[in-house]
């Protein structure tokens, strides 16, 4: 027998790369008309590396104490920026003393106590909660330059920021104008991150509508919006954050390596070879699919 068209459609994305999980998906991938994109190890690669260690003055830590409390608070956490601190307190040779208490939470940070200190890592805007501190300036010049800038506090206290980077994916620019011309709609930009690192990477993508600041529930509101305006959206995420969202979606689509099994479990098809590109791909093989079918 011929393999009903939305079957080999199945089997054309598993050789992109990319594992749709049922027939119903690929019907309802040739229906969506939007995109919504997470920034963080979906539009960047997902390796960030810390760039900058900036204890504040007058708190007495040196830059490597202040990197080893931040790794020792990371280092049960699978979260990318969580990652970049782990690896930056090793590369430097730091012993990362073992955390009690760890606490996550999705698109803000996490808390563990370390050596008897309650140390939290998150968010700048999230952890000063709009107060003003010394701690506000030195994040906002890490974001200026396009940073994530990570803020350290220990005993409620802000001790030093971090700043991180991470990379664009080489095929985001092209993905990016690839889903616009097929949905006929601009990608929007959803992400936890800073307002203005995200419209530093947004514009480097080539997308205008950037959404900031999220929390996980902020990013359904944002896919809901633009439902009930009549979109059918896309969502492409790979994080615990992006979980909520990647389910409220018409269609969610994880990124795999570095995806969270939240996401990938949450999600309606996982990009398994991270490539961005594949996604379009798939979106226009759904549509030859449902040609077929109608
Ligand atoms: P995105 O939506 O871009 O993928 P997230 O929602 O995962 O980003 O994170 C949003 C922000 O929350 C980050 O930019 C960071 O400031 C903070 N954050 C989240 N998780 C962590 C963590 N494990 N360590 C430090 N900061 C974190
Ligand atoms: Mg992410």
């Amino acid at each position: 027998a011929t393999m009903p068209p939305l079957l080999s459609a199945i089997a054309n994305a598993g050789r992109h790369g990319v594992l749709v999980k049922s027939a119903v998906v690929m019907e309802r991938l040739a229906q969506v008309d939007a995109v919504a994109l997470d920034k963080t190890g979906t539009l960047t690669e997902g390796t960030p590396r810390v760039t900058h260690i900036r204890p504040l003055t007058g708190c007495g830590l040196s830059k490597d104490e202040l990197l080893r409390l931040a790794a020792a608070a990371e280092h049960p956490s699978e979260h990318p920026l969580a990652r970049a601190i782990v690896d930056a307190a090793r590369t430097r040779g730091l012993h990362i003393p073992a955390a009690e208490d760890f606490a996550s939470t999705p698109g803000t940070g996490v808390t563990a106590t370390v050596a008897g200190r309650k140390i939290a890592v998150g968010s700048s805007a999230r952890l000063l909660d709009g107060g003003i501190h010394p701690a506000t300036a030195v994040a906002a010049g890490l974001e200026e330059e396009g940073r994530t800038a990570v803020l350290v506090t220990a005993d409620g206290t802000p001790v030093g920021a971090l700043g991180i980077a991470d990379r664009l994916r080489e095929e985001a620019v092209g993905t990016v104008s690839a889903l616009h011309e097929l949905t006929g709609t601009a990608p929007v930009l959803v992400t936890g991150d800073n307002p203005r690192a995200a419209a530093r990477l947004a514009a480097e993508a080539g997308i205008a509508d950037v959404r900031a600041g999220l929390l996980p529930q902020d990013k359904v509101t944002a896919v809901q919006e633009m439902e009930q305006a009549g979109r059918k959206v896309l969502v492409v995420g790979d994080g615990v954050n992006d979980a909520p969202a990647l389910a409220a979606a018409h269609t969610g689509i994880a990124m795999g390596r570095a995806g969270s099994d939240l996401a990938l479990e949450t999600a309606d098809a996982v990009v398994v070879r991270d490539e961005l590109a594949a996604i379009p791909v798939v979106v226009r093989l759904s549509r030859q699919a449902r040609r077929l079918v109608a």
